[in-house]
Protein backbone atom coordinates (compact mmCIF):
# COMPACT_ATOMS: atom_id res chain seq x y z
CA UNK A 1 0.00 0.00 0.00
CA UNK A 2 1.16 3.66 -0.46
CA UNK A 3 2.86 5.06 2.49
CA UNK A 4 3.58 8.80 2.21
CA UNK A 5 4.58 9.50 5.70
CA UNK A 6 4.05 13.11 7.13
CA UNK A 7 5.93 14.45 10.11
CA UNK A 8 4.41 17.13 12.39
CA UNK A 9 7.06 18.64 14.30
CA UNK A 10 6.67 19.64 17.96
CA UNK A 11 6.38 22.94 17.16
CA UNK A 12 3.35 21.97 14.87
CA UNK A 13 1.50 19.92 17.30
CA UNK A 14 -0.05 20.46 20.91
CA UNK A 15 0.88 17.70 23.02
CA UNK A 16 3.08 18.34 25.67
CA UNK A 17 4.55 15.63 27.94
CA UNK A 18 3.01 17.02 30.70
CA UNK A 19 -0.01 15.50 29.49
CA UNK A 20 1.07 12.11 29.30
CA UNK A 21 0.38 9.57 32.33
CA UNK A 22 3.93 9.01 33.99
CA UNK A 23 3.73 6.05 33.38
CA UNK A 24 3.55 5.64 29.96
CA UNK A 25 6.73 8.09 29.66
CA UNK A 26 8.44 5.59 31.14
CA UNK A 27 7.56 2.85 29.30
CA UNK A 28 8.33 4.77 25.89
CA UNK A 29 12.01 6.47 27.47
CA UNK A 30 13.09 2.42 29.16
CA UNK A 31 11.94 0.55 25.92
CA UNK A 32 13.92 3.50 23.41
CA UNK A 33 16.72 3.56 25.91
CA UNK A 34 17.15 -0.07 24.69
CA UNK A 35 17.45 0.57 21.85
CA UNK A 36 13.86 -0.07 20.48
CA UNK A 37 11.48 2.54 18.75
CA UNK A 38 8.79 3.65 20.88
CA UNK A 39 5.34 5.33 19.73
CA UNK A 40 2.29 6.58 21.57
CA UNK A 41 -0.83 5.78 19.27
CA UNK A 42 -3.94 5.32 18.83
CA UNK A 43 -6.91 6.98 20.96
CA UNK A 44 -4.51 8.88 23.49
CA UNK A 45 -2.49 10.40 20.49
CA UNK A 46 -6.16 11.82 18.86
CA UNK A 47 -7.25 13.09 22.64
CA UNK A 48 -4.09 14.66 23.14
CA UNK A 49 -4.56 16.50 20.15
CA UNK A 50 -8.17 17.22 21.43
CA UNK A 51 -6.58 18.26 24.81
CA UNK A 52 -8.56 16.26 25.93
CA UNK A 53 -7.68 13.87 28.52
CA UNK A 54 -7.32 9.94 27.25
CA UNK A 55 -8.96 7.01 28.75
CA UNK A 56 -5.78 4.95 28.19
CA UNK A 57 -2.01 5.48 26.43
CA UNK A 58 -1.43 2.50 24.04
CA UNK A 59 2.07 2.16 23.50
CA UNK A 60 3.63 0.82 20.08
CA UNK A 61 7.10 -0.74 19.72
CA UNK A 62 9.28 -2.59 17.03
CA UNK A 63 10.31 -4.91 20.42
CA UNK A 64 8.38 -8.56 20.08
CA UNK A 65 6.03 -9.36 23.01
CA UNK A 66 9.71 -11.86 24.37
CA UNK A 67 11.43 -8.77 23.67
CA UNK A 68 9.26 -6.32 25.93
CA UNK A 69 9.08 -8.74 28.53
CA UNK A 70 12.93 -8.63 28.95
CA UNK A 71 12.87 -4.73 29.52
CA UNK A 72 9.99 -4.78 31.79
CA UNK A 73 9.61 -6.62 35.06
CA UNK A 74 5.97 -5.91 36.06
CA UNK A 75 4.30 -7.07 32.52
CA UNK A 76 2.65 -9.49 31.42
CA UNK A 77 1.85 -10.94 27.86
CA UNK A 78 -1.57 -11.18 27.08
CA UNK A 79 -4.37 -12.09 24.08
CA UNK A 80 -4.72 -14.61 21.59
CA UNK A 81 -5.74 -13.28 18.64
CA UNK A 82 -3.22 -10.17 19.31
CA UNK A 83 -0.26 -10.47 21.60
CA UNK A 84 0.44 -7.68 23.67
CA UNK A 85 2.17 -6.93 26.60
CA UNK A 86 0.63 -5.18 29.58
CA UNK A 87 2.91 -3.31 31.96
CA UNK A 88 1.76 -2.99 35.49
CA UNK A 89 2.51 -0.14 37.59
CA UNK A 90 -0.59 -0.42 40.86
CA UNK A 91 -3.43 0.05 39.03
CA UNK A 92 -2.38 1.98 35.87
CA UNK A 93 -1.36 -0.35 33.44
CA UNK A 94 0.03 0.54 30.07
CA UNK A 95 -0.54 -1.62 26.69
CA UNK A 96 2.78 -2.59 24.31
CA UNK A 97 2.08 -4.16 21.38
CA UNK A 98 4.81 -5.19 18.62
CA UNK A 99 4.00 -3.27 15.04
CA UNK A 100 1.82 -5.50 13.12
CA UNK A 101 2.58 -6.97 9.59
CA UNK A 102 0.48 -6.14 6.75
CA UNK A 103 0.26 -9.08 3.97
CA UNK A 104 -2.45 -11.93 5.04
CA UNK A 105 -2.03 -13.87 2.35
CA UNK A 106 1.82 -14.62 2.63
CA UNK A 107 1.04 -15.36 6.35
CA UNK A 108 -0.58 -18.02 7.93
CA UNK A 109 -0.30 -16.24 11.15
CA UNK A 110 -3.35 -14.41 10.24
CA UNK A 111 -6.62 -16.35 9.54
CA UNK A 112 -9.78 -15.08 8.43
CA UNK A 113 -13.24 -16.85 8.80
CA UNK A 114 -15.58 -17.54 6.02
CA UNK A 115 -17.26 -13.60 6.12
CA UNK A 116 -14.14 -11.97 6.15
CA UNK A 117 -13.84 -11.61 9.69
CA UNK A 118 -9.88 -11.48 10.94
CA UNK A 119 -9.68 -14.47 14.02
CA UNK A 120 -6.07 -14.57 14.51
CA UNK A 121 -3.57 -11.76 13.35
CA UNK A 122 0.30 -12.28 15.11
CA UNK A 123 1.83 -11.02 12.05
CA UNK A 124 4.88 -8.49 13.31
CA UNK A 125 5.79 -5.75 10.89
CA UNK A 126 7.21 -2.28 11.05
CA UNK A 127 5.30 0.95 11.85
CA UNK A 128 4.42 1.38 7.94
CA UNK A 129 2.54 -1.82 8.10
CA UNK A 130 1.10 -1.26 11.38
CA UNK A 131 -0.73 1.90 10.24
CA UNK A 132 -3.04 -0.07 7.86
CA UNK A 133 -4.31 -2.00 10.39
CA UNK A 134 -5.60 0.62 12.54
CA UNK A 135 -9.31 1.50 11.80
CA UNK A 136 -9.78 4.86 11.41
CA UNK A 137 -7.16 7.99 10.42
CA UNK A 138 -7.09 9.83 12.41
CA UNK A 139 -6.33 6.51 15.48
CA UNK A 140 -3.74 6.05 13.41
CA UNK A 141 -1.14 8.73 14.08
CA UNK A 142 1.93 8.00 16.13
CA UNK A 143 3.45 10.17 18.51
CA UNK A 144 7.37 9.45 18.75
CA UNK A 145 9.41 9.84 21.98
CA UNK A 146 12.61 9.94 19.99
CA UNK A 147 12.14 13.34 18.54
CA UNK A 148 8.19 14.20 19.67
CA UNK A 149 7.29 14.30 16.47
CA UNK A 150 3.61 13.06 15.34
CA UNK A 151 3.83 10.94 12.41
CA UNK A 152 1.38 10.41 10.01
CA UNK A 153 0.79 7.88 6.82
CA UNK A 154 -2.81 8.28 6.04
CA UNK A 155 -3.39 11.94 6.29
CA UNK A 156 -4.85 11.54 10.23
CA UNK A 157 -4.09 14.97 10.95
CA UNK A 158 -5.85 16.62 8.42
CA UNK A 159 -9.30 14.84 9.18
CA UNK A 160 -8.60 15.20 12.89
CA UNK A 161 -8.84 18.95 12.05
CA UNK A 162 -11.62 18.69 10.28
CA UNK A 163 -13.56 16.35 12.53
CA UNK A 164 -13.74 13.72 9.99
CA UNK A 165 -13.92 10.10 10.81
CA UNK A 166 -12.57 8.04 7.57
CA UNK A 167 -11.90 4.64 7.71
CA UNK A 168 -8.48 3.33 6.47
CA UNK A 169 -8.60 1.64 3.07
CA UNK A 170 -12.09 -0.03 1.41
CA UNK A 171 -14.90 0.61 4.28
CA UNK A 172 -17.06 -2.41 3.56
CA UNK A 173 -14.06 -4.44 3.93
CA UNK A 174 -13.23 -3.17 6.73
CA UNK A 175 -16.13 -3.38 8.49
CA UNK A 176 -16.71 -7.07 7.18
CA UNK A 177 -12.65 -8.08 8.53
CA UNK A 178 -14.46 -6.83 12.14
CA UNK A 179 -17.67 -5.36 12.16
CA UNK A 180 -17.47 -4.21 15.91
CA UNK A 181 -15.39 -1.49 13.71
CA UNK A 182 -19.17 -0.17 13.00
CA UNK A 183 -19.65 0.14 17.09
CA UNK A 184 -16.31 2.01 17.14
CA UNK A 185 -17.45 4.19 14.54
CA UNK A 186 -20.78 5.38 16.20
CA UNK A 187 -18.74 5.64 20.00
CA UNK A 188 -16.22 8.18 18.45
CA UNK A 189 -18.63 9.75 16.63
CA UNK A 190 -20.69 10.40 19.31
CA UNK A 191 -17.84 10.76 21.69
CA UNK A 192 -15.85 13.04 19.83
CA UNK A 193 -18.70 15.25 17.75
CA UNK A 194 -16.61 14.16 14.70
CA UNK A 195 -18.74 13.38 11.40
CA UNK A 196 -18.83 10.14 9.34
CA UNK A 197 -17.06 10.03 6.42
CA UNK A 198 -19.60 9.72 3.61
CA UNK A 199 -18.46 6.10 2.80
CA UNK A 200 -18.12 5.39 6.22
CA UNK A 201 -21.96 5.97 6.27
CA UNK A 202 -22.88 4.24 3.22
CA UNK A 203 -20.93 1.00 4.56
CA UNK A 204 -22.58 1.27 8.10
CA UNK A 205 -26.00 0.72 5.92
CA UNK A 206 -24.53 -1.94 3.51
CA UNK A 207 -22.90 -4.15 6.26
CA UNK A 208 -24.68 -3.17 9.60
CA UNK A 209 -26.30 -6.34 9.90
CA UNK A 210 -23.18 -8.37 9.69
CA UNK A 211 -22.64 -7.62 13.59
CA UNK A 212 -24.80 -10.23 14.70
CA UNK A 213 -21.21 -12.41 13.74
CA UNK A 214 -19.46 -11.34 17.03
CA UNK A 215 -19.52 -12.99 19.88
CA UNK A 216 -22.02 -12.22 22.68
CA UNK A 217 -19.19 -11.42 25.13
CA UNK A 218 -17.49 -8.95 22.87
CA UNK A 219 -20.52 -7.13 22.03
CA UNK A 220 -21.66 -6.95 25.52
CA UNK A 221 -18.38 -5.13 26.35
CA UNK A 222 -18.31 -2.88 23.38
CA UNK A 223 -22.60 -2.09 24.62
CA UNK A 224 -21.39 -1.20 27.88
CA UNK A 225 -18.33 1.31 26.47
CA UNK A 226 -20.93 2.61 23.64
CA UNK A 227 -23.72 3.54 26.87
CA UNK A 228 -21.20 4.57 29.79
CA UNK A 229 -19.06 6.54 28.13
CA UNK A 230 -20.61 9.99 28.27
CA UNK A 231 -23.03 10.36 24.98
CA UNK A 232 -25.42 7.56 25.17
CA UNK A 233 -27.98 9.22 23.84
CA UNK A 234 -26.98 10.08 20.61
CA UNK A 235 -24.76 7.14 20.83
CA UNK A 236 -28.75 5.76 20.75
CA UNK A 237 -29.68 7.92 18.16
CA UNK A 238 -27.06 7.01 15.30
CA UNK A 239 -26.87 2.92 16.15
CA UNK A 240 -30.55 3.29 15.31
CA UNK A 241 -30.01 5.22 12.45
CA UNK A 242 -27.58 2.68 10.86
CA UNK A 243 -29.76 -0.09 11.51
CA UNK A 244 -26.81 -1.38 14.66
CA UNK A 245 -29.89 -0.86 17.57
CA UNK A 246 -31.84 -3.67 16.22
CA UNK A 247 -28.97 -6.02 16.15
CA UNK A 248 -28.15 -5.12 19.25
CA UNK A 249 -31.96 -4.59 20.96
CA UNK A 250 -33.81 -7.14 18.77
CA UNK A 251 -36.86 -6.41 21.34
CA UNK A 252 -36.51 -3.24 22.15
CA UNK A 253 -36.08 -2.04 18.55
CA UNK A 254 -39.45 -4.28 17.41
CA UNK A 255 -41.17 -2.24 20.93
CA UNK A 256 -39.84 1.46 19.56
CA UNK A 257 -41.71 0.39 16.22
CA UNK A 258 -45.26 0.54 18.88
CA UNK A 259 -44.47 4.05 20.20
CA UNK A 260 -47.43 6.71 20.23
CA UNK A 261 -47.06 9.68 20.97
CA UNK A 262 -43.26 9.81 21.80
CA UNK A 263 -43.69 6.56 24.24
CA UNK A 264 -42.05 4.38 24.85
CA UNK A 265 -39.23 6.01 23.16
CA UNK A 266 -39.55 9.22 25.56
CA UNK A 267 -38.78 6.86 28.48
CA UNK A 268 -35.58 5.37 26.92
CA UNK A 269 -34.61 8.53 25.85
CA UNK A 270 -34.86 10.30 29.60
CA UNK A 271 -32.93 7.24 30.71
CA UNK A 272 -30.15 7.80 28.24
CA UNK A 273 -29.90 11.39 29.54
CA UNK A 274 -29.99 10.90 32.65
CA UNK A 275 -27.16 8.89 32.42
CA UNK A 276 -24.88 11.20 30.27
CA UNK A 277 -26.13 14.15 33.07
CA UNK A 278 -24.93 11.83 35.74
CA UNK A 279 -21.28 11.27 33.96
CA UNK A 280 -20.99 15.07 33.00
CA UNK A 281 -21.31 15.99 36.62
CA UNK A 282 -18.99 12.97 38.10
CA UNK A 283 -21.28 10.54 39.45
CA UNK A 284 -21.43 6.86 38.69
CA UNK A 285 -23.69 5.52 36.22
CA UNK A 286 -24.96 1.54 36.91
CA UNK A 287 -24.83 -0.35 33.83
CA UNK A 288 -27.80 -2.26 35.12
CA UNK A 289 -30.22 0.47 35.48
CA UNK A 290 -29.71 1.55 31.60
CA UNK A 291 -29.65 -1.97 30.56
CA UNK A 292 -33.02 -2.32 32.63
CA UNK A 293 -34.39 0.77 30.80
CA UNK A 294 -34.06 -1.05 27.59
CA UNK A 295 -35.51 -3.62 28.38
CA UNK A 296 -38.58 -2.07 30.29
CA UNK A 297 -41.06 -1.84 27.38
CA UNK A 298 -40.19 -5.54 25.99
CA UNK A 299 -40.76 -6.86 29.61
CA UNK A 300 -43.77 -4.53 30.10
CA UNK A 301 -45.72 -6.13 26.26
CA UNK A 302 -44.90 -9.70 27.58
CA UNK A 303 -45.71 -8.73 30.99
CA UNK A 304 -49.08 -7.49 30.07
CA UNK A 305 -49.99 -10.52 27.24
CA UNK A 306 -49.20 -12.64 30.74
CA UNK A 307 -51.39 -11.03 32.39
CA UNK A 308 -54.46 -12.19 30.47
CA UNK A 309 -54.21 -15.11 31.98
CA UNK A 310 -53.79 -13.63 35.90
CA UNK A 311 -51.60 -14.75 38.24
CA UNK A 312 -49.55 -12.85 40.82
CA UNK A 313 -48.13 -9.30 39.02
CA UNK A 314 -44.55 -9.27 40.43
CA UNK A 315 -44.62 -13.09 39.43
CA UNK A 316 -45.53 -12.36 36.10
CA UNK A 317 -43.26 -9.26 35.54
CA UNK A 318 -40.51 -11.90 36.84
CA UNK A 319 -41.04 -14.36 34.58
CA UNK A 320 -41.91 -11.73 31.55
CA UNK A 321 -38.14 -10.21 32.78
CA UNK A 322 -36.69 -13.58 32.78
CA UNK A 323 -37.95 -14.04 29.00
CA UNK A 324 -36.93 -11.16 27.52
CA UNK A 325 -33.68 -11.54 29.40
CA UNK A 326 -33.12 -15.36 28.08
CA UNK A 327 -33.46 -13.91 24.14
CA UNK A 328 -31.27 -10.68 25.02
CA UNK A 329 -27.89 -12.29 26.38
CA UNK A 330 -27.83 -14.52 22.95
CA UNK A 331 -26.86 -11.26 21.41
CA UNK A 332 -24.93 -9.59 24.48
CA UNK A 333 -24.14 -11.85 26.70
CA UNK A 334 -24.60 -10.20 30.26
CA UNK A 335 -23.04 -11.21 33.83
CA UNK A 336 -25.16 -12.73 36.30
CA UNK A 337 -25.10 -9.66 38.53
CA UNK A 338 -26.56 -7.78 35.87
CA UNK A 339 -29.36 -9.81 34.40
CA UNK A 340 -30.54 -10.14 38.30
CA UNK A 341 -30.29 -6.81 39.14
CA UNK A 342 -31.95 -5.94 35.77
CA UNK A 343 -34.93 -8.56 36.86
CA UNK A 344 -35.12 -6.95 40.40
CA UNK A 345 -35.73 -3.88 39.04
CA UNK A 346 -38.49 -4.42 36.18
CA UNK A 347 -40.26 -6.81 38.85
CA UNK A 348 -40.60 -4.29 41.54
CA UNK A 349 -42.63 -1.62 39.63
CA UNK A 350 -45.70 -3.20 40.10
CA UNK A 351 -44.61 -3.20 44.02
CA UNK A 352 -44.66 0.42 43.79
CA UNK A 353 -48.64 0.53 43.17
CA UNK A 354 -49.49 -1.13 46.82
CA UNK A 355 -49.72 2.18 49.26
CA UNK A 356 -51.83 0.55 52.02
CA UNK A 357 -50.62 -1.58 55.25
CA UNK A 358 -47.00 -3.20 55.92
CA UNK A 359 -46.15 -3.43 52.12
CA UNK A 360 -44.62 -0.18 51.67
CA UNK A 361 -42.49 -0.15 54.54
CA UNK A 362 -40.97 -3.37 53.36
CA UNK A 363 -40.30 -2.61 49.95
CA UNK A 364 -38.83 0.33 51.29
CA UNK A 365 -35.98 -2.69 52.90
CA UNK A 366 -35.47 -4.29 49.50
CA UNK A 367 -31.71 -3.57 48.75
CA UNK A 368 -32.85 -3.14 45.03
CA UNK A 369 -35.73 -0.33 46.57
CA UNK A 370 -33.49 3.50 45.48
CA UNK A 371 -32.99 2.14 41.62
CA UNK A 372 -36.60 0.63 41.59
CA UNK A 373 -37.67 3.31 42.91
CA UNK A 374 -35.13 5.88 40.61
CA UNK A 375 -36.85 3.71 37.44
CA UNK A 376 -40.67 4.72 38.71
CA UNK A 377 -39.42 8.18 38.88
CA UNK A 378 -38.43 7.57 35.33
CA UNK A 379 -41.35 6.38 34.48
CA UNK A 380 -43.70 8.59 35.81
CA UNK A 381 -42.03 11.28 34.46
CA UNK A 382 -42.09 10.13 30.99
CA UNK A 383 -45.94 9.16 31.06
CA UNK A 384 -45.68 5.81 31.83
CA UNK A 385 -46.05 5.54 35.77
CA UNK A 386 -49.00 7.93 37.58
CA UNK A 387 -46.88 10.91 38.81
CA UNK A 388 -48.27 10.88 42.08
CA UNK A 389 -47.45 7.34 42.52
CA UNK A 390 -43.72 8.52 42.39
CA UNK A 391 -44.59 11.75 44.68
CA UNK A 392 -46.06 9.66 47.21
CA UNK A 393 -43.01 7.51 47.41
CA UNK A 394 -40.85 10.28 47.40
CA UNK A 395 -42.84 11.86 50.61
CA UNK A 396 -42.97 8.24 52.23
CA UNK A 397 -39.23 7.76 52.15
CA UNK A 398 -38.45 11.11 53.75
CA UNK A 399 -41.78 10.29 56.22
CA UNK A 400 -40.66 9.59 59.86
CA UNK A 401 -42.63 6.35 61.31
CA UNK A 402 -45.70 8.19 62.58
CA UNK A 403 -46.20 9.62 59.21
CA UNK A 404 -45.51 6.46 57.42
CA UNK A 405 -47.93 5.17 59.52
CA UNK A 406 -50.37 7.20 58.59
CA UNK A 407 -49.64 7.50 54.37
CA UNK A 408 -50.26 3.75 54.74
CA UNK A 409 -52.96 3.42 57.01
CA UNK A 410 -56.30 2.15 54.80
CA UNK A 411 -58.57 4.93 54.14
CA UNK A 412 -61.53 3.07 52.73
CA UNK A 413 -63.82 6.56 51.58
CA UNK A 414 -63.18 6.53 47.89
CA UNK A 415 -59.92 4.78 47.87
CA UNK A 416 -58.98 1.77 46.60
CA UNK A 417 -57.97 -0.58 49.83
CA UNK A 418 -55.32 -2.49 47.91
CA UNK A 419 -53.58 0.63 46.22
CA UNK A 420 -54.38 3.64 48.25
CA UNK A 421 -55.43 5.07 45.19
CA UNK A 422 -58.88 6.99 44.34
CA UNK A 423 -61.34 4.50 42.54
CA UNK A 424 -61.57 6.37 39.51
CA UNK A 425 -57.83 6.58 38.87
CA UNK A 426 -56.86 4.16 35.60
CA UNK A 427 -53.10 2.96 35.98
CA UNK A 428 -51.65 4.29 32.79
CA UNK A 429 -49.06 1.11 32.96
CA UNK A 430 -52.12 -0.99 32.47
CA UNK A 431 -53.68 1.39 29.48
CA UNK A 432 -52.69 3.39 26.77
CA UNK A 433 -49.60 5.74 28.06
CA UNK A 434 -51.15 9.03 28.36
CA UNK A 435 -47.96 12.08 27.84
CA UNK A 436 -47.28 13.71 31.18
CA UNK A 437 -48.60 17.00 31.63
P1 LIG B 1 -10.75 4.76 23.56
O1 LIG B 1 -9.66 4.07 24.31
O2 LIG B 1 -10.87 6.21 23.82
O3 LIG B 1 -12.04 4.05 23.64
P2 LIG B 1 -9.14 4.01 21.30
O4 LIG B 1 -9.14 4.47 19.89
O5 LIG B 1 -7.90 4.23 22.09
O6 LIG B 1 -10.39 4.68 22.01
P3 LIG B 1 -8.71 1.29 21.92
O7 LIG B 1 -9.69 0.17 21.95
O8 LIG B 1 -8.02 1.69 23.16
O9 LIG B 1 -9.51 2.51 21.32
O10 LIG B 1 -7.65 0.94 20.79
C1 LIG B 1 -6.43 1.62 20.61
C2 LIG B 1 -6.11 1.72 19.12
O11 LIG B 1 -6.02 0.40 18.55
C3 LIG B 1 -7.17 2.41 18.28
O12 LIG B 1 -7.04 3.80 18.29
C4 LIG B 1 -6.92 1.83 16.90
O13 LIG B 1 -5.81 2.41 16.30
C5 LIG B 1 -6.57 0.39 17.24
N1 LIG B 1 -7.78 -0.47 17.26
C6 LIG B 1 -8.49 -0.84 18.34
N2 LIG B 1 -9.52 -1.63 18.00
C7 LIG B 1 -9.45 -1.77 16.67
C8 LIG B 1 -10.21 -2.48 15.71
N3 LIG B 1 -11.30 -3.19 16.08
N4 LIG B 1 -9.81 -2.41 14.42
C9 LIG B 1 -8.73 -1.70 14.06
N5 LIG B 1 -7.99 -1.00 14.91
C10 LIG B 1 -8.32 -1.03 16.19
MG1 LIG C 1 -7.53 3.59 24.02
Amino acid sequence: MPSKVRLYQRSEHCISRTQISDNALKVLYKLKKEGFDAYLVGGCVRDLLLGREPKDFDVVTNADPDEIKKVFRNCRLIGRRFRLAHVHFGREVIEVATFRGEDAKQNDKQILNKEGRLLRDNVYGTIEEDVWRRDFTVNALYYNIKDYTVVDYVGGMEDHKAGMLRLIGDPETRFREDPVRMLRAVRFAAKLGFKLHPDCQKALHTTASVLDSIPSARLYDEVLKLFLSGSALQTFELLRQYGLFKVLFPATEKSLSFEEEGFPKLFLIKALQNSDNRIAEGKTVTAYFLLAAFMWEPVQMLAKELLKKGGDEYMVYQDAANEVLSRQIKVTAMPRHITTAMREVCSLQPKFNARVGAKPSRLLTHPRFRAGYDFLLLRAETGGADPELAEWWTRYQNANENEQRKMTAPVRNGQNKKTGLKRNYRRPSQNKPKPAE
